[in-house]
């Protein structure tokens, strides 16, 4: 299979020719989310970023097994409340079983997905259901000298793979200063260094989520998931593993240790890692209450925000930003690529209605090899978003008689606009009746209803206060012999 494709590999900081490792089969593995609450604009971006890398992959030809995990069985994080973890937490407050909650969340996950348009993954395991294979991984390290078993807890030991392998190689960290500056961890005093992780952890008391050990009962530890789960449905040496930034320490590194001692391959060829969004400027947090749920934009029901858009809007709105680069998020930035997006759209429409002539006035092959170059450059979205907008002139300028375009140009056009907007780049289109469409259409003939009833009780004026208001936010009004009809100006 041959391609110009490119793709910068974190692992190696450059830009690499993409050569699968087994033609035209593609593996790639992208961490998933974390089941503990609702998915936020932190979920959409590298939901969205690799669901191009996909489509794409799959439009040149390649095979492509995309896995993404499901992280539901309750890790400890740093910050959850007296070391109890959320999931847990949850359960105790809501009476829940903890497989409900993360079911509940993992709904929600793939709803906001669909929304998004992005594909689904070709398998998504769920940790919970691999811990047999995690425990097995465990022992396999151990085995091979590289953990040690500290009070029914395993921990990697970071100085033994040291000594013949590069821990830091991906994130850039050094060993030295990992050692002294790691920050104090909760059973700190179990490990034999500070930058040793866990690779099965003794359950406290208070731990709901729990499985069975020879060690001791208590549950894996996160980085583990990701190394068992992309050796299980991908081989010990797999094409792409993605996620985003902050996943490369020490999450990804982690992986790469884990996988290297239990398996003595190197596993991922291509390391790829989209960028962070920052809010107006900030870094989001919950702390900071810039945190917007992916509801919570789509409705336009949080502070932040002076109205709802469109999931398209923000699927737009990231494409246009190149993945490995931060993506600030404001209310002027989407409202723009609202407009732009709308703009394409109208011209993909135009496009349709296009009439061709005897020659061409304009060149579509130029530009339609600059699109595919955009692609072949490591994903260069906003590149190829700028030379789709050159499309848009071009269009415009033939549409209104002042080029022409021969037919098989213009079928060409045609057939490659189709693909990268709607195929590679997965936007839908106008969107003829969505659901605030739909919604607002029923508040409309609800309100216009109340009216008639007023008319007929000779309540005027509530009859034309509602016709005045509606006629206000830009719905006209018609009385018609059975009743009305309205439309929005
Ligand atoms: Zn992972």
């Amino acid at each position: 299979m041959e391609s110009k494709l490119v793709i910068y590999n974190t692992l190696s900081r450059k830009k690499e020719k993409f050569e699968p490792i087994n033609p035209p089969f593609v593996g790639m593995y992208v961490c998933g989310p974390t089941v503990y609450g609702d998915a936020h604009l932190g979920h959409a971006r590298p939901a969205i970023t690799f669901d191009v890398v996909f489509r794409y992959l799959q439009y040149l030809g390649f095979k492509v097994r995309y896995v993404r995990n499901i992280t539901d069985v309750g890790h400890l994080e740093n910050d959850a409340d007296e070391g109890e973890d959320k999931i847990a937490k949850k359960a105790r407050l809501d009476k829940l079983e903890p497989m409900e909650i993360a079911q509940l969340y993992t709904n929600s996950y793939h709803r906001n997905m669909e929304q998004l348009n992005t594909l689904k993954p070709s398998i998504e395991p769920h940790a919970s259901g691999h811990i047999l294979e995690q425990i097995e991984m465990a022992e396999t390290i151990l085995k091979n000298g590289f953990a040690y078993e500290s009070n029914g807890s395993i921990y990697f030991d970071v100085e033994a793979y040291s000594k013949k392998n590069h821990y830091g190689k991906l994130s850039g960290r050094v060993l030295d200063d990992l050692m002294s500056n790691t920050r104090e961890l909760d059973g700190q005093s179990e490990k034999k260094n500070n930058a040793d992780f866990a690779l099965w952890k003794k359950a406290s008391p208070e731990h709901i989520m729990r499985w069975k050990s020879a060690w001791s009962t208590g549950f894996p530890g996160w980085h583990l998931e990701c190394s068992v789960m992309s050796t299980k449905y991908l081989g010990e040496e797999f094409d792409i593993h993605g996620g985003g930034l902050d996943l490369l320490f020490p999450h990804h590194e982690c992986e790469i240790a884990q996988s290297k001692v239990a398996t003595g391959k190197d596993s991922v060829k291509y390391w790829m890692h989209n960028n962070m969004i920052t809010i107006n400027g900030q870094k989001m947090g919950k702390s900071l209450g810039n945190f917007i749920k992916l509801d919570e934009l789509f409705s336009g029901k949080h502070e932040l925000l002076e109205q709802a858009y469109s999931p398209q809007t923000v699927r737009f709105f990231m494409l246009q930003a190149h993945y490995r680069n931060p993506l600030d998020f404001s209310n002027s930035a989407l409202k723009a690529a609202e407009k732009g997006m709308l703009r394409l759209f109208v011209a993909m429409e135009t496009l349709k209605k296009i009439k061709s002539s005897e020659d061409s006035t304009v060149f579509v092959k130029d530009l339609i090899n600059k699109m595919y170059d955009a692609l072949d450059d490591d994903f260069n979205t906003p590149i190829l978003i700028s030379h789709l907008f050159d499309a848009v002139k071009m269009i415009n300028s033939i549409a209104t008689g002042n080029d022409t375009i021969e037919a098989n140009d213009l079928f060409y056009l045609q057939s490659v606009m189709n693909d990268i907007v709607y195929v590679i780049l997965g936007l839908k289109g106008i969107e003829k009746s969505d659901d605030s469409n739909e919604k607002l259409s029923e508040v409309v003939n609800l309100l216009l209803n109340l009216r008639m009833e007023a008319k007929s009780n000779k309540d005027f004026a509530t009859s034309d206060k509602i016709r005045n208001e509606l006629t206000k936010m830009g719905i006209v009004v018609k009385d018609t012999k059975d009743g009305f009809e309205w439309s929005i100006e």
